[in-house]
């Protein structure tokens, strides 16, 4: 969406939801943000395990951006 420069790849906000292309051992792919810094924070939307993942590596494993959960995703 338009050139943004280097500053970031990806445009990412706590309480988006993350498809990740690696499927969780759990069987699970998405992710909710749980946290934004210089690592980034997630949690696992199917087992519920929390990880975090400096953002160089997260922004290699994320494969789209799904944004804030819809309500049916609890
Ligand atoms: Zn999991």
């Amino acid at each position: 969406m338009g050139a943004l420069g280097r500053l970031s790849v990806l445009d990412v906000h706590v309480a988006d939801v993350v498809e990740m292309r690696k499927t969780h051992p759990c069987g699970g792919k998405t992710w909710e943000v749980t946290r934004i810094g210089a690592d980034i924070g997630l949690r696992c939307l199917t087992c519920g395990r929390r990880v975090m993942l400096p953002r160089p590596a997260f922004e290699k494993r994320v494969k789209r951006v799904l944004g804030a959960p819809p309500t049916a995703i609890r």
